[in-house]
């Protein structure tokens, strides 16, 4: 059968299909409520939080990224090895070495991130204290040092860049840790390139819950913003903008389909 467009309903509702499977989590038929024969989940040791002194431990099934050691889980956007400067358990931002990728791509994630921005506070909207958590390259969660420093709201510290501000400001003053904890689904596409589904993103800054699974429009530097087809993988980036913005305590915990 075909629609009048010409697409065959067949296909239409395969995608529509696929696209529902995609996007949440769903009961699994092979299972009977409390089926004492359903596996176990994996157990994990969930690590410890951090403190303003001390950086946490990761939980046990973790991808550290960065462990306050070295930068040898990251390489230097352009090529060539990460220039950012690595003292007393973090890693700082050395402007004009350019961004940080991870030198391992990742798709969907859990991602834990601690930054601190810069002290004194130094310039004001959008060149205090900026840089970037940008996923798959291609989507940033903003870090700023928004600590009464007003800027545009998605511009500000936790927006989806261009597309979404926090739904409050949780920033703590320039100096002190703070955290994102940021849960990403990346796109999809169909094989012949058309965009199955768009990007989610949860973000909690310093555990308040400021982005709630938003659906990213496109690539957060482009204007107007639309997809790209990319693999489900990419680096993870980290933006230099400029300022010296530490990082501390960078880990991942890949997602499996459906979760
Ligand atoms: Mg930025």
């Amino acid at each position: 059968m075909k629609l009048r467009s010409g697409v065959s309903l067949a296909a239409t509702a395969a995608i529509a299909l696929a696209s529902a499977q995609l996007s949440c989590a769903q009961m699994d038929p092979r299972w009977k409520v409390h089926d004492m024969s359903r596996p176990l989940p994996a157990v994990v040791d969930p690590g410890t939080a951090s403190t303003q002194q001390q950086a946490g431990r990761p939980p046990s099934d973790a991808i550290v990224l960065f462990d306050g050691k070295d930068l040898s889980q990251w390489a230097a956007a352009e090529g060539g090895p990460a220039k950012w400067k690595v003292a007393h358990g973090t890693m700082e931002v050395v402007a004009e070495t350019g961004d940080l990728v991870s030198r391992q791509p990742f798709g969907d994630i859990q991602l834990h991130v601690e930054f601190a921005e810069p002290v004194p506070a130094v310039g004001h909207s959008q060149e205090r204290g900026n840089s970037g958590v940008i996923l798959m390259g291609m989507f940033e969660v903003q870090v700023l040092d928004s600590y009464r420093n007003d800027t545009y709201a998605d511009g500000q510290a936790a927006a989806v860049y261009g597309q979404y501000p926090p739904q409050v400001n949780a920033s703590r003053p320039p100096g002190e840790w703070q955290s994102y904890d940021i849960v990403f689904h990346g796109p999809r596409f169909d094989k012949d390139g058309n965009l199955l589904r768009k990007a989610r993103v949860t973000v909690l800054h310093n555990g308040v819950l400021v982005q709630d699974n938003v659906e990213i429009e496109g690539i957060t530097r482009l204007e107007p913003t639309v997809y790209k087809v990319t693999p489900e993988k990419l680096p993870l980036h980290l933006q230099d903008h400029g300022n010296p913005v530490r990082y501390r305590n960078i880990w991942v915990r890949e997602l499996a389909e459906g979760q």
